[in-house]
Parts: C-alpha cells; sequence; structure tokens
C-alpha cells in the first residue's frame, strides 16, 4: 500500500457514475443506504462511507438509508445500535428510513424456498471442514457436494426443518447451486443460510435459521429499493454473486453495487474486532476512549463532525487502497477550531513564581481577547498578583544559548501582563527547584505601549490566588510507528506512552466551562473538556491536537 500524504481534489467516481445514471435516465432518485452492523462502535472509516452515502443523497435530491445489517446475532447487541444512531446523528446526517435486516427474515426465507423450488439452491450436511476440501482453490476447480443433487421435495423438507429447529448448529446449511468449477470462488455453492440457536436482539427467539450476508445484503438493498449500493473494495469478488441473488430470487427492483477503497490512518487501527480487542482487554477505557479512532472517542477527545466531515471530503472516493496520514485529520481540526475556539492559558507542570516587589494583596484584572484571529469573540478578564504558576519547562538554570525562557538574570515577557526578572531559584532538601523569585516592571504593562527595550521570550502563566485546578490529559497514538513483524500482532505495537495525566492549574473563569467545550490554550494547543471525568469539583482536559503541524494539505 501507498502512504497518500496529499490527496487533495480527489474525484468522486461514484458521483459521476450516479449522475450519469440520473440523467441518462437509468435512476428517477438515487437511493443508497450506510448498512452498519451492530456488532462494534462506528469508526472514522465508517464516517467516509457515511458521507459518501448521505451526502450523494443529499446533493442529488436522493434519499439515504440507515439500515442495520443484523443478520448475525452472536455478535450484535441493543448497545450498539443506539451508539450508532447517536455518531450518524452527531456527525450531521438525518436518514430518510431506518431499518433492520432481520425485519426481512421472513421475506428472506420466502426467495430462498424460491430458490429451492428452482433448483437454485438446495441442503448440505457437509460439514465446514469438508466444505472447505471441495472448495478447491484459486487454481484448482472444486468438486460438487454429494448432496447437491437431493430433489426439491427433500430440499424443501429439510429446509423447513432447519427452520423448525430440528436441527443442531452447523448440522446442515442452505447453499445456492451455482458452479463449484467457476473462476470466482464466491460463486462454488455459497452457503447462503445456517443454522444458530441464538437469541436476536430484534427477533429474539423467532428464528434459529440466519441468512448469510452475501445473500442477505443484496435482497436488503433490493427490498429497500436502493440504486447505488456503496461498499467497501473487499466486496468486489461478490459482484457476481450479488447480482446472481438479486436475479435468481426474481426481485422486482435491481440495485447495482460499487466499490470504493476503504479508509486507513496511519497508526490506527480500524477494524471493529480489533478495537473490541482493545476494549476487552482494557488496553483503553472503553470505545469512547480518547485515544481511539471510533466517533465516540474522537467526540470525547473534542473532534467536531465539521472537521471530520471536511476530512472526508479531502480524502475523497478512491478505487485503490491507500493509507492516509493521520496528522491530515488533526489538520482539519486545527483548522475548524481556529476561529472557533476561545484562547486561554493553562499550565500544564506547575512552577510557583513569587512577584518580589509586587503588593502583597493586590489583585489587577487584566483585559485579554477571547481569539485574537476572531475579534468577535471579545475579551476577557484575567487576574494578576504576586504569585502566579509557570510552566517547570519553561525555566532551565543552565540554559543552553538561545534559551529565551526564564533562567537566572534572564527577563521575559507574561503574556497580557509585565516582564518579569528572575532572581533566585528555590530549591527543596533534594536540590530540586520549587519556587522562582522575580520582580516585575510596572512600567511594561501589555498594551501600555512600552518600548523601552526587548524580551525574546513570551510565556504563558496563571495567577496563583485565583487558580482553577484542572487535569490534563495529553496524548500519543496509540500505535507505535514501525512495521508490523510476523508472529506478532498489532497488540504487540501499542504505544506505551499513548497517554500522560497532569495535574496543573487554568484560568478562574474556566470554572464555568462545560463538558465538550474546546479552548486553545496559549502554547500548548487545543483541548476538550472531558464529558466522562469532568464533575463538579474536577476540570479534566483531553489534549484534541497540538498546535505545531508538519502537515498541510495545500503545500
Ligand atoms: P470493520 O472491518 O471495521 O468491522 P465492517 O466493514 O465490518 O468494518 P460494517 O458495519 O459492515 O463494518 O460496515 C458498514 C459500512 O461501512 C460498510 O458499507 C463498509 O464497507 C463501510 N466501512 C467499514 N469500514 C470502512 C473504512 N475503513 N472505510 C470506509 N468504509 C468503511
Ligand atoms: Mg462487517
Amino acid at each position: 500500500m501507498i502512504v497518500v500524504e496529499n490527496t487533495s481534489a480527489a474525484s468522486n467516481f461514484i458521483r459521476n457514475i450516479v449522475v450519469e445514471d440520473l440523467q441518462n435516465g437509468k435512476v428517477e432518485q438515487v437511493v443508497t443506504r450506510f448498512p452498519p452492523e451492530p456488532n462494534g462502535y462506528l469508526h472514522i472509516g465508517h464516517a467516509k462511507s457515511i458521507c459518501v452515502n448521505f451526502e450523494l443523497a443529499k446533493e442529488l435530491n436522493g434519499k439515504a438509508f440507515l439500515r442495520f445489517d443484523d443478520t448475525n446475532p452472536l455478535k450484535e447487541d441493543e448497545e450498539y445500535v443506539h451508539s450508532i444512531k447517536e455518531d450518524v446523528e452527531w456527525l450531521g446526517f438525518e436518514w430518510d428510513g431506518l431499518f433492520f435486516a432481520s425485519n426481512y427474515f421472513e421475506e428472506m426465507y420466502k426467495r430462498a424456498v424460491l430458490l429451492i423450488k428452482k433448483g437454485k439452491a438446495y441442503v448440505c450436511d457437509l460439514t465446514a471442514e469438508q466444505m472447505r476440501e471441495y472448495r478447491g482453490t484459486l487454481t484448482e476447480p472444486g468438486k460438487n457436494s454429494p448432496y447437491r443433487d437431493r430433489s426439491v421435495e427433500e430440499n424443501l423438507d429439510l429446509f423447513e426443518r432447519m427452520r423448525n429447529g430440528e436441527c443442531k448448529d452447523g448440522e446442515k446449511v442452505l447453499r445456492a447451486k451455482i458452479d463449484m468449477s467457476s473462476p470466482n470462488i464466491n460463486l462454488r455453492d455459497p452457503v447462503i443460510y445456517r443454522i444458530a440457536h441464538a437469541t436476536h436482539h430484534n427477533t429474539g427467539d423467532t428464528w434459529c435459521i440466519y441468512p448469510m450476508y452475501a445473500y442477505a445484503h443484496p435482497l436488503e438493498d433490493a427490498i429497500e429499493g436502493i440504486t447505488h449500493s456503496i461498499c467497501t473494495l473487499e466486496f468486489e469478488d461478490q459482484r457476481p454473486l450479488y447480482d446472481w441473488v438479486v436475479a435468481e430470487t426474481e426481485m422486482e427492483h435491481v440495485p447495482h453495487q460499487y466499490e470504493f477503497a476503504r479508509l486507513n490512518l496511519t497508526q490506527t487501527v480500524m477494524s471493529k474486532r480489533k478495537l473490541k480487542q482493545l476494549v476487552e482487554e482494557k488496553v483503553v477505557d472503553g470505545w469512547d476512549d480518547p485515544r481511539m479512532p471510533t466517533l465516540s472517542g474522537l467526540r470525547r477527545r473534542g473532534y467536531t463532525p465539521e472537521a471530520i466531515r471536511a476530512f472526508a471530503k479531502e480524502i475523497g472516493v478512491a478505487k485503490s487502497n491507500s493509507i492516509v496520514d493521520a496528522k491530515m485529520l488533526e489538520y482539519f481540526i486545527r483548522e475548524d477550531l481556529k476561529l472557533k475556539a476561545p484562547r486561554t492559558m493553562g499550565i500544564l507542570k506547575p512552577l510557583k513564581v513569587v512577584i518580589t516587589n509586587y503588593p502583597e494583596g493586590q489583585v489587577e484584572w487584566l483585559e485579554a481577547e477571547i481569539n485574537p484571529e476572531n475579534p468577535e469573540m471579545g475579551t476577557r478578564m484575567i487576574p494578576f498578583t504576586r504569585e502566579i504558576y509557570v510552566e517547570q519547562d519553561d525555566f532551565m538554570e543552565e540554559p543552553p544559548s538561545k534559551y529565551f525562557r526564564l533562567f537566572p538574570g534572564n527577563e521575559v515577557r507574561l503574556k497580557h501582563a509585565y516582564f518579569i526578572k528572575c532572581n533566585e531559584v528555590i530549591k527543596d532538601d533534594n536540590g530540586n527547584v520549587i519556587e522562582l523569585h522575580c520582580t516585575y516592571d510596572p512600567e511594561t504593562k501589555s498594551g501600555s505601549g512600552f518600548t523601552g527595550r526587548k524580551v525574546k521570550g513570551t510565556l504563558h502563566w496563571v495567577d496563583a490566588t485565583h487558580a482553577v485546578p484542572a487535569e490534563f490529559r495529553l496524548y500519543e497514538p496509540l500505535i507505535l510507528d514501525e512495521e508490523e513483524e510476523e508472529g506478532k500482532t498489532f497488540l504487540d505495537y501499542i504505544n506505551p506512552n499513548s497517554i500522560e495525566i497532569l495535574q496543573g492549574f487554568v484560568e478562574p473563569n474556566m470554572k464555568e466551562a462545560k463538558p465538550q467545550d474546546k479552548f486553545q490554550f496559549f502554547r500548548h494547543g487545543y483541548f476538550n473538556v472531558d464529558p466522562k471525568y469532568t464533575t463538579d469539583d474536577q476540570l479534566v482536559f483531553n489534549l484534541i491536537v497540538s498546535l505545531k503541524s508538519s502537515f498541510d494539505p495545500k503545500k
């Protein structure tokens, strides 16, 4: 696979097909669907599919449905149904219909009976292992099952017995009778029904036979009147079977399948199975852990629907697989928040500074713009007193050359406030720096027009007297940037430093911050108020993205 850093102006070949079909009257109205299986939470890859399907319908006056492809009771759950609906809505889409494949079970059964009657399906008693042996390989044709020539009557009787619960799981299957020597292995008498004595989240214990994806999906599309059934490339080889099912079951409406490349992101696992593993093995704290590429994780991290939609648009719809740089997603959230997020100051690793010549007990309220790039957002007031916090990382006792932050004898600017000069370093018994003693110059107040001298460093700070304690959660990619070696799995490449938790301070006006509020902390980056751990007494911020970026799609 190739890494695509920049896919700007990607064409949408599916849109071109739809437009052509509309123009030449092949379809009257485009009808698409997003068909998740409710066996996990949606991830950013699904978002791409959602955007493609829903935006196409919206733009071309069509319809887009949300359909739960719930044909496998063993893996599906109501919890997932709820989360999927929530995520699609959050992304900003409204479905024109909400459907469950399981509501078509009766119809699917009837069509299977029709196939049997036409001599196009048969009940087979081969075990799964035998069936694999009979299937052949890419270079060798398969062999006919010894059950292939059962009479229609026998097949009808056996299929009914399967339905009535007279057989155990795995004892029998219903197979389409197509061609065991087809070069396309999918057409070598694929299984279309299997037995599973399991309770289904929607149909309960009504059924103990369930249709296979390859049989169910085309029927679902046909029943709903889908015109363009958009799926990912791995289904390309299934298209002939898709068409066979629609034709042989004599469905009135004939949908067509189109495939596009699935989204892959660098340093990101993108399969529900693997994401579920991360949750179950407690590598993360749930599907909505801010390190997860799930939509609920991205939401908790602080990503906005606008940023995700813009990202999906930028990557476009391609016909070949690629890996997109995760930095591209970061670019879009920075762009979206640049004008929206209030600026503020927060100290992640506090170091106390006492301004020894500042009057004790005095409080000054300094005015600062909420967002200099968006003056309409107005101003905020920041207190300044004798004691403040700065970052530990902004002080060095013995600095290298070109270090412009605090060190003994050096003067810096405090953003929105004064110049301060470091005079004394206070240490504990172990020699750790615990406090700095500085003096300030009242002449240098920010906005006073002072031009006497210049300093090279500008630091952020928080007034210690009014500071609000806050927890900061900093994130790195969950997966290390390494090539997977043979015999290892993605679990061997979990980044041990994917989360760092710090206890710091924020400006007092942050007391009013609510879960999901987003801010730009001066010199740090964009942060989101965590909805899970923030309480009335404790503010928790998730790092969405740092300020720096090496990625620019316009380059
Ligand atoms: P996963 O492999 O993550 O379990 P899936 O394809 O099994 O995904 P479904 O619930 O079957 O998950 O997917 C619903 C729709 O989302 C399908 O049409 C599928 O093609 C699409 N989809 C899934 N993953 C991606 C992806 N990474 N990029 C684009 N579309 C995707
Ligand atoms: Mg699937």
